[in-house]
């Protein structure tokens, strides 16, 4: 038989949620506010912003000309026509992700799209439609839901941009890329992604959802699958990023 008290607890659970002060998502120090960071966690946070390279988002140290691009993605230009993130990768930043991908406090995913929302082109004449990067069938079965699309629904929620959580799907399981190197993400994401026969994305711009971005393998992989599908313009936009220094990918 199950033990009667966490039963009563998971019963009773949304109401004392709602009773207890709001948190900070980064560290749980209580905060004036739902869905504030403390003091401390705004310090240690990384927020990353122009000048940076118009293809991939890396940070410039000075200002270098509208369009102008890092040596990387001169050499070996990136799948995307732009790449976006809130953060640069660190605890915080990771903890948030973490908590909302494994800790199923679903409502970092506000949090996040808030923090995306100026990040997002504007494209009066032309606007962009959200995709986030999809999970496995089984994943989501698995998991329950998929922090992307959460995100992506808040940020179409605020911007009022249109979002389209189908067209885009994993068709190939994947193994978690922890641990591989650059090439072997490569091909462990090789052909992971399609889009629908009767997607309505062509001639279309993207904004591709992610919420870590760390190789880029994953929507490296998606940002292709568009383009064959004949998206016009992706841009890819995620709460973090690793930034060269942070690790040998
Ligand atoms: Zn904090
Ligand atoms: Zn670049």
């Amino acid at each position: 038989m199950m033990p009667l008290v966490p039963l009563l607890k998971a019963a009773i659970a949304p109401a004392v949620d709602f009773a207890l002060p709001p948190r900070c998502p980064g560290c749980g120090a209580i905060v004036a506010q739902d869905l504030a960071f403390c003091l401390a966690c705004w310090d240690g946070m990384e927020f990353l912003s122009d000048p940076c390279c118009a293809r991939c988002g890396l940070p410039f140290p000075h200002e270098m000309g509208p369009g102008a691009e890092c040596a990387r993605c001169i050499a070996d230009p990136p799948p995307w026509d732009g790449a976006r993130a809130v953060l640069a990768y660190g605890d915080i930043a990771r903890t948030v992700a973490l908590r909302l991908k494994y800790g199923r406090r679903i409502g970092l995913a506000r949090l996040i799209a808030r923090h995306m929302v100026r990040h997002v082109p504007d494209g009066v004449d032309d606007p962009p439609v959200i995709v986030p990067v999809p999970l496995h069938r089984w994943r989501l079965w698995n998991r329950g839901f998929n922090q992307s699309a959460l995100i992506a629904d808040h940020l179409a929620r605020i911007t009022g941009l249109p979002v389209d959580r189908h067209a885009l799907r994993r068709v190939k399981r994947t193994r978690p890329l922890r641990g591989m190197n650059p090439k072997e993400r490569d091909r462990a994401v090789r052909g992971a992604f399609a889009l629908t026969p009767t997607h309505g994305l062509a001639g279309r711009r993207v904004l591709l959802i992610d919420d870590v971005h760390t190789s880029g393998a994953t929507a490296a992989a998606c940002a292709r699958a568009l383009r064959r599908g004949g998206v016009r313009h992706v841009t890819l936009l995620c709460w973090a990023r690793a930034l060269p220094h942070d690790g040998p990918d």
